[in-house]
């Protein structure tokens, strides 16, 4: 009944682009809890999928969307590969600038186009298809299990736990992480990811909006306060992080490391054409090493004020950042990273309660 699914078609990369069509336009989208349907949609096909290729399938409730585990079990005294992927992606919409329906694959010279392809749907079906097909020609020479999660998207809140509770499942003699790209038309193995974590930055200047005609000129505004506090976060001049000791735990990286990153391909006319950036920041290190091996913080939203249509002349009490730090350590344990993390909410706080004294601050995880 099964095998049905993979003898009708011509070339591999048919059969490939084929499966990858069909979870493309399931729009397992785990950020918005409307798409809960299309979630367990996905959950689905991968069970399918994999159950009718041979594999040992568990999913797995309980620690927020599901988690599919797939065994393909060769021989006991083989070692394991864990291989980790995610299906859930992040919302995607064609008036966003989408030059087709992101979730319907679009194939253009050579390139495939669609919501997920490269995070995570794409990669992480690479690597199935081609277990699928090693374990169907008896040509695996390893176990593997596939561990594909939901959550990814919304920081995996529950894998830390999920690893605690279900280690036996996953044991393993190594582990890849299919969740990454190629440089180019090189293969890549990555040598570390960096962690991260959100949080909300809030300025309050008074108790309620007031009129910019009666205290304009006297009253603190949220708005101006909070631009002033997230200016101080990043050098102006050399864009490195300011929080005083932002770089202390961070791995030291060695000249071997910087040779390597500086022999990867990288093309800077592609990088800025792909992305639209005039200019690129940061040029003491090389890109690989900036986005892998550096820390960094970003600015993720602002709202204060009135920001509807026409104006509205008020004096903005309320001011909020959402803030996101990209972190890397890489042999840093959860706990750590979490210790770390508050470390450095403590360390922002100080330095903002010391520049900003018209306001009160409040920062939250
Ligand atoms: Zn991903």
């Amino acid at each position: 009944m099964a095998k049905s699914k993979f003898i009708k078609l011509n070339t591999e990369m048919d059969e490939y682009l084929k499966l990858l069509r069909e979870i493309i336009a399931i729009r397992s989208v785990s950020t918005d809890a409307s798409y809960q349907t299309e979630i367990h949609k996905a959950v689905k096909w991968y069970k399918e999928l994999l159950s009718r290729a041979g594999a040992e399938v568990e999913i797995i409730s309980g620690y927020d969307n599901p988690f599919v585990i797939a065994k393909f079990l060769v021989d006991k005294s083989l070692s394991t590969c864990l291989v980790y992927g995610h299906y859930d992606v992040q919302p995607a919409n064609i008036d966003e600038g989408w030059t087709s329906e992101p979730f319907s694959l679009r194939i253009d010279d050579q390139r495939v186009y669609a919501r997920g392809v490269v995070d995570n749907k794409g990669q992480a079906l690479i690597h199935i298809y081609s277990v699928i097909r090693a374990f169907r020609e008896n040509k695996l020479s390893k176990n593997v299990v596939f561990l594909l999660e939901g959550n990814e998207e919304t920081g995996s809140p529950a894998l830390p736990r999920f690893i605690k509770d279900k280690s036996k499942l996953l044991k393993a003699d190594l582990a890849l992480i299919s969740d990454g790209e190629i440089v180019g038309s090189t293969p890549v193995i990555e040598a570390g990811f960096r962690g991260g974590f959100n949080s909300t930055l809030q300025v309050k200047t008074a108790d309620l909006d007031l009129h910019s005609g009666i205290y304009g000129g006297t009253a603190p505004n949220a708005a101006h306060e909070l631009i002033t506090i997230l200016t101080k976060l990043i050098d102006a001049k050399t864009y490195k992080v300011n929080i005083p000791g932002f770089y202390e735990d961070v791995d030291t990286i060695t000249d071997d490391q910087l040779k390597n990153n500086k022999s990867i391909p990288f093309n800077s006319k592609d990088y800025k054409d792909i992305s639209g950036i005039k200019v690129i920041l940061n040029e003491e290190y090389d890109v690989y090493t900036q986005t892998g091996l550096l820390p960094s913080v970003q600015i993720t939203g602002i709202s204060s004020g009135y920001n509807g249509q026409g104006y509205r002349n008020g004096i903005p009490a309320v001011a909020s950042a959402k803030i996101n730090f990209s972190t890397c350590k890489i042999t840093i344990g959860a706990k750590k990273l979490q210790n770390s993390s508050e470390n450095l909410l403590i360390r922002l706080n100080q330095v903002m309660l010391r520049s900003i004294y018209k306001s009160t601050i409040l920062m939250k995880e």
